[in-house]
């Protein structure tokens, strides 16, 4: 991650502004690397290896074909600034040029942000349709997340359903950049509207519902991100070994580091390292049912075989480790001895926020006035 607020130039930021420069948008091409792109907009080795040395941006910076940067260019004082967006957070990455100096940087912008709303009616696939209204996958992307978990969407939506999101979109220079926070969705769900507050990223990303679906599943989310990756699968193709391989569980892609919880109380059955699975942590629960955690980062101290583990307890952190391209949670899940999908166990919160969703459902039924429901 990037520290926002590192500045390892004293003459940059100060002087762009004082600055007139010409600005213009472009897109990184397939196959670009940080050097390629640096060298195309003439920085000599010198300023290469300069800008490569301060480190500002992650070990995993990655350049996506098609993302779009700013140039700004001031020809007579032969200033160049190159500007990346690590959207969705408010973080910029600078590199700049003048003269024989380079530099570059990291800080937070504040953007001009429009809120849209998209309105359409399912056709096709979801992802597609919702994709027709907005800009970019990101929102249909969280959109399908939200319900993931809930629903088997491709089954139990209808075509013609209704659906709403309320989305920002970032503008730098009258020019969008990309989708910001998704902040509320609807679905029509067999003729009901399901609808779905956004927690912020930087609040974790999970989501809020009035309709509190599936409270009585036995697990919380295991992840405060929602990203479903890869489902449940016994006829899956694998991205590693190239065969046809079961895929018995979940995976939740997160940030390293991310924190991950116990989906609920139990007693840890096993923890530690193995080729396939890296760090793992397996816990058993009082209904039956055992719980796996793969490819962490670390395990946390306070997992130790045998002792018991509160629900929401942080076992763990997101990672890499074992058979992994990407940081990410494998969680998969044993009823009676044997793997199954994980999915309708599962609550679409983690039990950190079952108290925010309680605040949200009790002012929402405060809001609209209605008599409490006494069948609870
Ligand atoms: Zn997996």
């Amino acid at each position: 991650m990037i520290s926002p607020q590192v500045s390892l130039s004293k003459n940059s930021p100060q002087e762009s502004r004082q600055l007139n420069p010409k600005v213009s948008f472009k897109k990184v091409r397939s196959g670009d690397t940080l050097v390629a792109l640096l060298k195309r907009h003439g920085f000599n080795t010198t300023q290469r290896t300069k800008i490569l040395q301060q480190k500002v941006f992650s070990e995993n910076f990655t350049l996506i074909p098609g993302e779009k940067f700013r140039v700004s260019k001031d020809t007579p004082k032969s200033f160049l600034e190159l500007k990346f967006y690590e959207i969705p957070s408010n973080n910029v990455l600078l590199f700049w040029r003048k003269g024989d100096a380079a530099g570059s940087l990291s800080r937070n912008e504040s953007y001009t942000i429009k809120v849209k709303t998209a309105r359409g009616r399912i056709s096709g696939s979801i992802l597609g349709s919702i994709n027709s209204q907005t800009k970019d996958d990101f929102v249909a992307q969280r959109f399908m997340d939200a319900y993931a978990l809930d629903y088997k969407l491709t089954r139990e939506v209808q075509r013609g359903a209704k659906f709403v999101v309320t989305y920002e979109e970032k503008y730098d220079d009258n020019q969008f950049i990309g989708t910001g926070e998704v902040i509320e969705t609807e679905l029509e769900i067999r003729g009901k509207i399901d609808k779905r507050q956004f927690v912020p990223h930087a609040d974790g990303g999970s989501f809020i519902t009035d309709t509190m679906i599936h409270k009585n599943r036995p697990l919380y989310s295991p992840v405060n991100y929602m990203r479903i990756t890869s489902h449940y699968n016994r006829r899956r193709f694998h991205p590693i070994t190239k065969r046809r391989t079961p895929h018995l569980g979940v995976d939740f892609e997160l940030p390293e580091g991310e924190d991950l919880f116990a989906t609920a109380a139990g007693k840890v059955l096993r923890k530690g390292k193995n080729r396939a699975a890296g760090y793992y942590v397996v816990l058993r629960h009082e209904n039956g049912l055992e719980s796996y955690y793969n490819h962490l980062e670390s395990i946390d101290k306070s997992v130790k075989r045998g002792q018991w583990v509160n629900t929401g307890q942080i076992i763990g952190k997101v990672g890499c480790t074992g058979y992994c391209t990407k940081p990410h949670l494998h969680f998969a899940l044993k009823k009676r001895g044997q793997f199954v999908d994980p999915v309708p166990y599962i609550k679409s919160y983690p039990y950190i926020k079952k108290k925010l969703i309680r605040r949200h459902i009790a002012a929402l039924s405060q809001k609209s006035n209605k008599p409490k429901s006494s069948r609870q």
